[in-house]
């Protein structure tokens, strides 16, 4: 988008930038928080498929407070992707489906576990619906195991899900980890999109549970000498819909609210991204090579592409 243009783009989008998040996510973890209290008594926190980082700016303005004040506070962010430093935070780049990430994890926590974890993590997605799901559901999965290494016994666990026709087994597979477990759809978070959050709360794994990192969905031989996953009841859980109507809707587009007398002002992108995938193209373009040289035409500087007869 120019800078001349006028940014009609979705409220939480321009609120974002106002506001100075990475991305409109940010207001999903806020509306998280403004219902389950997540943040209350947290001094270590783990921010699973953080990038490009605006859920960790959330955790680090809420928990160490505008200018930082609060040192104690630990946060530790995890992506496949590099990210801009975020005051306070501690990142590692790395896969949220490796053992070695979870024991990186815990070294930052001088061996103490988190308070809390929080993922919204998703893969590229497809289009196709059904195989989105299943690769949303095995992220889940990837994250709940390492949270299982990771997570205090009475620790909490937010993660994004993907309401499809399976996710019941998702619920049961939580239900053993944490007696409670909520499907929250923030009001910044689109109705037309099947995305949702899980808030698992009071993290009590069964009596001898040992972490580890079979993915039970992948893993069909469940070779570990557990099986807690045997005939799980099939679980209802409650379903809360983004607390009242009181905010706005992120579906519809509302025109920009200015103050009377006041012009436009263009906001830039909070932080921009460190290895855009376009760079490469735009290098390409810059040394004129995103056409391929055909027989007969002119390409010298500043000459359209056309073809000399
Ligand atoms: N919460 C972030 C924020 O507020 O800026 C946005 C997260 S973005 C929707 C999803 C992220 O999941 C991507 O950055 C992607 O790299 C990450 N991801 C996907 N699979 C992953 C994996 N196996 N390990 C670590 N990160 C992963």
């Amino acid at each position: 988008m120019g800078k001349s243009s006028k940014d009609k783009r979705d409220v939480y989008y321009r609120l974002a930038k106002e506001e100075g998040w990475r991305a409109r996510s940010a207001f999903k973890l806020l509306q998280i928080n403004e219902d389950f209290n997540l943040f209350e008594g947290v001094k270590k926190v783990v921010d699973l498929c953080a990038a490009p980082g605006s859920w960790s700016q959330v955790l680090s303005r809420k928990l160490r407070g505008e200018s930082g004040q609060h040192d104690d506070v630990k946060i530790v962010a995890v992506d496949l992707q590099a990210m801009a430093p975020i005051p306070g935070v501690i990142q590692i780049q790395g896969d949220i489906t490796k053992k070695s990430t979870a024991e990186e994890i815990i070294n930052h926590f001088k061996g103490e576990n988190a308070d809390l974890v929080v993922c919204d993590g998703a893969p590229d997605v497809t289009g196709l619906h059904d195989i989105d799901e299943y690769i949303q559901a095995q992220l889940l999965l990837a994250a709940l195991n390492i949270t299982t290494h990771v997570l205090k016994k009475g620790g909490t666990f937010v993660a994004k899900i993907f309401r499809g026709k399976d996710v019941t087994l998702l619920y049961s597979q939580l239900k053993i980890f944490f007696p409670l477990v909520t499907v929250f759809k923030p009001r910044s978070s689109r109705n037309s999109s099947i995305e949702a959050f899980v808030v698992c709360q009071n993290y009590s794994p069964p009596d001898g549970y040992i972490p580890n990192m079979a993915n039970p969905l992948l893993d069909h031989h469940y070779d570990v000498d557990f099986n807690q996953l045997e005939g799980p009841n099939r679980i209802i859980v409650p379903f809360l819909a983004c607390g009242d109507l009181s905010g706005f809707d992120s579906d519809r587009t509302y025109p920009l609210q200015l103050a009377e007398g006041r012009a436009y002002e263009y906001h830039p992108p909070t932080q921009n991204p460190i290895n855009p995938p376009y760079q490469a193209a735009c290098q390409l373009r810059r040394d004129d090579l995103l056409v391929k040289p055909r027989e007969g035409a002119d390409y010298t500087a500043g000459a359209s592409i056309h073809t000399v007869s």
